[in-house]
C-alpha cells in the first residue's frame, strides 16, 4: 500500500486542476497583455481565476494579486508594508513559530533598521492576545501571525489578533498557506488586511500563489517592470499556474465542507489509535483549534528521522516536522517554542492529510505504527537509554 501523509509539504495536483491547465500550455498560450484573440483568451482566463480565488476567500477579485507562491506572498506583504511605512512606523510584530518565509524576511527587515518583536507561544502553540497588546504601539506598521502552523496545526485566534492590530492603527497579515482549503475564510467580514496562500498546498502546482490585499491597503512592490498585477507584481502572468490555482480554489469552495469533515475524521482516528496503542506517545499541539489535516506526535526514546525512513519502507510517506526549509538539521524552532527539549523534538512525526486520503490508509498506519516504533526504539541509542532507565 502506498500512503501519502505528507500533504503539508506538498499536495498532488488534482486531475481536474491539471485538465483545466493543459490547454494553456498548448493551444491557448497567449500573453494576457496582447491585443489579439490569443491575448484576449489568456486575459479572460486570468479574470476567471482571480474571481475563483476571491470567491473561496469571500473577497473581491481586485483584492487578489498572483505571485509565485507562499514565500513571495509573505515577502511582498512584509517588505511591501514595511518599506512603504518606513518613515513613520518602524515596528513589526510576528510570532516565534512562523514559517521561515516570514521569519527570515523579518530578519532581513531587522538588518534594514526595522524593529521586529517575536511573540512567544504557549505549550500548544497559541499566541496570546495579551502578549500582542503588551507589545503593540502606534509605531507598529504590521502584525503578521500565521493562520495555522505548518508543523503542529495550531489555528491562531485571528479575529481577536487582527482587531488588536487595527485598534493600534497597524495592518494585519496572516500566512494562511496551510489554512486555505482546510478552514473557511470570510475576508469581507474580517480585519485581515493581507493574506498569503500557495497553490501547491491545495492541489494546484508549485510555483503559483496569491496575496489578498484589502482594498485601499498600499504596498511597495518587490518587483518593478511592466506593471502587471496593478503594478504590485510585474512579470508576464503565469496563466497555466493561475488557471490551476483558480480551479483548485473553485473545487475547494464547492467541496471544502465535506473534505474538512473527512480529513477531521481521519485525523482523529490517527490521533486516538496512536496515543492508545503506543506507550510514550504524545500529541504536539492542541486537540481543539487544530487543522483538520494535521497530526503531530512525539515518541519517547526515538529518532523521528529513523521513524520516517522505516515508515517509508512500509509504504507510508510522513515527515519529522517541516519540509519547508532546505538542509535544516537542528531541532524544529516550532517544537522548541512549545518548551520541548532538543531530545523531545527529535522524536516527532508529522502526518498531514488531503482530500485524497481515505480511512483504510489510516487503518493501515494504525496497524503498522506500533511495530515500527518498537523496531526503531530497539535500534536507536535513545532506545538503549530507555532500557537503562527501565532496568
Ligand atoms: N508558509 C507556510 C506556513 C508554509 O507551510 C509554506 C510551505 O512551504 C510556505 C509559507 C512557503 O510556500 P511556498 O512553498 O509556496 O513558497
Amino acid at each position: 500500500m502506498a500512503v501519502y501523509f505528507d500533504n503539508s509539504a506538498t499536495t498532488q495536483v488534482d486531475p481536474q486542476v491539471l485538465a483545466a491547465m493543459l490547454p494553456y500550455f498548448t493551444e491557448k498560450y497567449g500573453n494576457a497583455s496582447s491585443l489579439h484573440s490569443f491575448g484576449a483568451e489568456a486575459f479572460t482566463a486570468l479574470v476567471k481565476a482571480r474571481k475563483q480565488v476571491a470567491d473561496l476567500l469571500q473577497a473581491e477579485p481586485r483584492e487578489i494579486i498572483f505571485t509565485s507562491g507562499g514565500t513571495e506572498s509573505d515577502n511582498l506583504a512584509l517588505q511591501g508594508t514595511a518599506f512603504l511605512n518606513k518613515h513613520e512606523k518602524k515596528r513589526i510584530i510576528t510570532s516565534v513559530i512562523e514559517h521561515p518565509a516570514v521569519l527570515n524576511t523579518c530578519h532581513y527587515l531587522q538588518s534594514c533598521g526595522f524593529e521586529v518583536i517575536y511573540l512567544p507561544v504557549d505549550e500548544d502553540g497559541f499566541v496570546a492576545e495579551e502578549s500582542l497588546k503588551e507589545h503593540i504601539n502606534r509605531e507598529t506598521a504590521l502584525v503578521s501571525i500565521m493562520a495555522a502552523s505548518n508543523e503542529i496545526g495550531t489555528i491562531q485566534p485571528l479575529a481577536a489578533l487582527a482587531e488588536i492590530a487595527h485598534d493600534a492603527g497597524a495592518l494585519f497579515h496572516t500566512d494562511a498557506v496551510q489554512a486555505v482549503g482546510k478552514m473557511p475564510f470570510n475576508l469581507h467580514d474580517s480585519d485581515i488586511d493581507l493574506l498569503s496562500l500557495s497553490g501547491h498546498k491545495l492541489h494546484a502546482p508549485k510555483g503559483i500563489g496569491a496575496l489578498f490585499l484589502r482594498d485601499g491597503v498600499q504596498l511597495q512592490p518587490l518587483l518593478y517592470g511592466g506593471g502587471h498585477e496593478r503594478g504590485l507584481r510585474s512579470s508576464t502572468e503565469n496563466i497555466p499556474g493561475i488557471v490551476g490555482l483558480g480551479q483548485a480554489c473553485e473545487i475547494s469552495r464547492q467541496h471544502g465542507a465535506e473534505e474538512i469533515a473527512q480529513m477531521t475524521a481521519i485525523r482523529d482516528f490517527l490521533i486516538d489509535t496512536t496515543l492508545d496503542s503506543i506507550e510514550g506517545a504524545y500529541l504536539n499541539g492542541a486537540r481543539e483549534n487544530r487543522l483538520c489535516n494535521n497530526a503531530n506526535f512525539r515518541f519517547d526514546y526515538i529518532d523521528g528521522e529513523s521513524l520516517v525512513l522505516y515508515l517509508d519502507m512500509e509504504g507510508i510517506a510522513a515527515s519529522t516536522g517541516s519540509a519547508c526549509s532546505t538542509g535544516s538539521t537542528g531541532p524544529s524552532h516550532v517544537l522548541r517554542a512549545l518548551g520541548l527539549s532538543a531530545v523531545q523534538c527529535r522524536g516527532s512525526l508529522r502526518l498531514s492529510l488531503s482530500r485524497f486520503n481515505v480511512m483504510p490508509e489510516a487503518e493501515y498506519f494504525a496497524a503498522v505504527i506500533p511495530s515500527v516504533v518498537e523496531k526503531v526504539r530497539a535500534m536507536s541509542p535513545l532506545g538503549e537509554k530507555k532500557n537503562a532507565i527501565r532496568s
